[in-house]
């Protein structure tokens, strides 16, 4: 079912579905000298006309699914804690990108569908539904349909929302998902849409896609113990600062540290580019040097994610850890000089 909505019928539903959910939203949100576009929680129906679609966001939602700083137990109580954030009211996250979507699935992954399920994330997905958004033109630095991607469409979201300049189009993909919600029922009475009309309108974006001039050739997994020894790494990330902007920006990145204050006990995140990352109580340090933890970031999105999750990438090819590092180390280049060593040692694919 696809419903063509005008931007005040867009307007009207999210007033609606804010009276069932939190709506989360991408806005313009100015940080000192910088303007930003971030997901932000939408507090009055006035703010729905300022959501803002045109560009990607500077940062994905991950932080409302792992927060930056989580307070997860207090000694005292001897019980888990709930966090002022986890009400019953269920949260919905509006215009979120195909590359942003596989960051949450990647999550999703890791935090539930595995032998260790993390109850704090798993709360907090279960109680979100997302509205995905087809983009129109890519992303700076982005090179999502390199990993296999694809910005225009995506099945894995019970709803995808299409820019059609003037208004917009709703495709319903998973009514089943959508049960108890009664958003089909708020659906009802806007007019319904031919299926060309929109094929129409992701053919024409599609054409805005195909002069991605950075191409992966090398098969996942990237082939462990060849590209751990051969590539010159302290070359290929000799600029690093260790500044770890690129993996809080990552969608995909999660890693965390544990620390108690008072009788709280906390989740942060950190960085595996930080040097006291993997620091030993006894002071040795595995990764002594910032080519190691880059290796170590790139290996684990390329190598052994998709080693340990069937082949699924680590990396959503999003951009932002290209646009966001003060000294322009480029994921890209580091990715093609890995395949240019393997090549030259005839590694051609995940021959390992
Ligand atoms: S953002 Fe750039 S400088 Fe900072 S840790 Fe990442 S690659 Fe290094
Ligand atoms: S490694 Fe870079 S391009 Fe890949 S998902 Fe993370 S931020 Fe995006």
């Amino acid at each position: 079912m696809i419903k063509k909505l005008t931007a005040q019928d867009l307007k009207e539903l999210l007033g609606e579905l804010r009276q069932k959910f939190l709506v989360i939203a991408p806005f313009r949100v100015k940080q000192g000298r910088l303007t930003k576009v971030l997901y932000q929680p939408v507090k009055t129906n006035d703010q729905l006309s300022s959501i803002y679609f045109k560009e990607q966001p500077d940062a994905s939602p991950k932080e409302y699914f792992l927060p930056r700083d989580d307070r997860l137990a207090e000694e005292t109580a001897g019980a888990d804690c709930q966090p002022e954030e986890w009400s019953d009211n269920p949260r919905l996250f509006l215009g979120v990108r195909s590359c942003d979507i596989a960051g949450i699935e990647l999550f999703d992954d890791v935090f539930i569908e595995n032998d260790f399920v993390d109850p704090f994330y798993q709360r907090r997905r279960e109680n979100s539904l997302i509205i995905g958004y087809s983009c129109q033109e890519p992303a700076d630095n982005s090179f999502c349909q390199e990993v296999g991607i694809d910005p225009l469409e995506n099945e894995n979201v019970p709803l995808m929302l299409y820019d059609a300049g003037e208004g917009f189009y709703l495709k319903v993909q998973d009514q089943e998902l959508l049960k108890g919600f009664e958003i089909l029922d708020m659906l009802q009475e806007l007019p319904e849409a031919e299926s060309s009309e929109l094929e129409e309108i992701v053919t024409e974006n599609r054409k805005n896609f195909s002069g991605d001039e950075f191409s992966l050739e090398l098969e996942l997994p990237f082939p462990e113990k060849e590209a751990f020894t051969s590539v010159d790494w302290e070359e290929a990330t000799a600029s690093c600062l260790g500044c770890g902007v690129c993996t809080f920006y990552c969608p995909t990145c999660f890693c965390f540290k544990f620390f108690w204050e008072e009788i709280e006990k906390n989740r942060a995140w950190d960085s595996c580019m930080f040097s006291l990352f993997t620091a030993h109580a006894s002071g040795h340090n595995p990764r002594e040097r910032q080519d190691q933890r880059w290796r170590q970031r790139l290996l684990h999105k390329f190598s052994y994610h998709p080693t340990n999750y069937q082949g699924s990438p680590g990396c959503v090819g999003c951009g932002r850890c290209v646009s966001k590092c003060p000294v322009n180390l480029d994921i890209r280049k580091v990715l093609n000089r890995v395949e240019k060593t393997l090549a030259g040692e005839g590694v051609k694919g995940n021959e390992s």
